[in-house]
């Protein structure tokens, strides 16, 4: 026993620890050590905007740190799986475009305010495709997208609203387009900057390129394949006669 600076007899930690064993005294003072740190680090990585690491820290934080099915963003409620248009900020023109995987929150310790970060599975637009690929922009169309395999987080607040990814047949099949209704058939290697599976992709034309459903075609009556109005001479948008045959089948 030692004695408190008011002279009242007070418990000896020390030797009441010791009863434990050495292992797991240890181990509860890692756990309560290591749950004060996470609170603290919780409003650091906040600040930083460190989202990937705050989740990891968060998922083992108790009590903070929730996910769940849905969430809502403008009014619309929104679910893990569904296609989202997201703010990209001053520096770009385009809505970035992504899949929700995920949606967490995370309670900040200091001032119990909630962070919410969702999970964002990336497409890339035409305009990033043809940086690295510039001869493509020829059959990319406007409202094409490349799906990655890279997942980000980031915060709910800068989701915009939900937005349509078809296939190519359904967006083709399409009687009018709207801004928010895109399509996907191709995927995009990041790392090595090229197409996943272009050999999925059947090619038209004498120019040989995937069909781009923002050009005009016609179909020749003999061989049935499509060729571009302007690799046929076609002007104006225009072809007044019954039949169409390719150069190949004149
Ligand atoms: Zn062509
Ligand atoms: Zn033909």
């Amino acid at each position: 026993m030692i004695k408190s600076q008011q002279g009242n007899q007070v418990a000896d930690y020390s030797k009441l620890m010791k009863r434990q064993s050495p292992e797991s005294s240890a181990t509860i003072k890692k756990q309560i050590h290591k749950r004060f740190q996470n609170r603290q680090t919780i409003r650091e990585l906040y600040q930083q905007k460190a989202w990937k690491t705050l989740v990891k820290v968060g998922s083992q934080t108790k009590g903070l740190y929730e996910e769940y099915d849905t969430i809502k963003v403008q009014g619309q409620v929104l679910s893990v799986g569904d296609s989202v248009l997201i703010n990209s900020g001053d520096q770009h023109d385009e809505d970035y475009v992504g899949t929700l995987k995920q949606i967490i929150s995370i309670k900040e310790p200091t001032t119990a305010k909630l962070i919410c970060l969702c999970r964002i599975q990336w497409y890339m637009r035409k305009s990033e495709i043809i940086k690295s690929k510039p001869k493509c922009s020829e059959w990319i169309s406007e409202q094409e997208l490349f799906i990655t395999n890279h997942q980000e987080y980031i915060l709910a607040q800068s989701i915009i609203s939900s937005c349509k990814i078809l296939s190519c047949s359904e967006y083709q099949e399409l009687d009018e387009i709207e801004s928010t209704i895109y399509f996907n058939r191709l995927e995009w290697d990041l790392q090595k900057k090229q197409f996943g599976n272009m050999d999925s992709v059947q090619q038209f034309c004498f120019c040989f390129q995937p069909v781009n459903p923002d050009r005009q075609y016609i179909q020749c009556d003999s061989c049935k394949n499509w060729y571009h109005f302007e690799c046929v001479g076609i002007k104006n948008g225009k072809y007044n006669q019954k039949e169409f045959h390719c150069r190949k089948c004149q």
